[in-house]
């Protein structure tokens, strides 16, 4: 157990204000706050020190998203390159449950069991069914690479223009 809040700060990934038990930023899910790009899940900031003390943990968060970026794009690269299906492999693993519905080819995604349909034939042969889910894969890829970019740039704009602060008491 962490040691009760005597403070508040803001996260340094969100910006949402937060209470800081043990010191660090409470874990919190992520919303962002300007809409430019989003994810689901925790947010990166939970757990570490906020945004009034640093910025290392705007700077790791830059570099986990290159390094998704990078996966994706290498995905993508090894579909085009025929080495792989846009099976749910590599970092598409979240997509790992592939089902049918109503003539939809389904993605059941993480925990969270999220559902994303793409307009495919389920009379395919299995050759026209791989290339179009390599492409809806290739498509998703994509979209993620894009909503990482966007998160990239927000966040070096939040390095650049960081300045110390003070936490307040709750
Ligand atoms: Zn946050």
């Amino acid at each position: 157990m962490k040691p009760k809040a005597t403070h508040k700060g803001h996260c340094q990934v969100c910006k949402s204000e937060q209470k800081l038990p043990g010191g660090v930023i409470a874990r919190h899910g992520y919303k962002h706050p300007e809409g430019s790009h989003s994810f689901v899940g925790t947010c990166q900031g939970s757990g570490h020190p906020p945004i009034e003390v640093s910025r290392d943990r705007i700077e790791e968060v830059i570099k986990m998203y290159q390094i998704k970026i990078g996966n994706f794009e290498k995905h993508n690269a090894e579909i085009v390159a025929g080495k792989k299906v846009g099976s749910a492999a590599g970092p598409y693993a979240d997509y790992a449950e592939v089902f049918v519905e109503n003539g939809f080819y389904c993605y059941k995604r993480g925990p969270r069991s999220e559902i994303l349909c793409s307009v495919l034939n389920p009379e395919s042969d299995v050759g026209i069914f791989t290339v179009q889910r390599s492409r809806t894969v290739m498509a998703l890829n994509e979209g993620m690479i894009k909503q990482y970019r966007l998160g990239i740039a927000y966040l070096e704009k939040l390095y650049a223009d960081w300045a110390a602060g003070e936490i307040q008491p709750l």
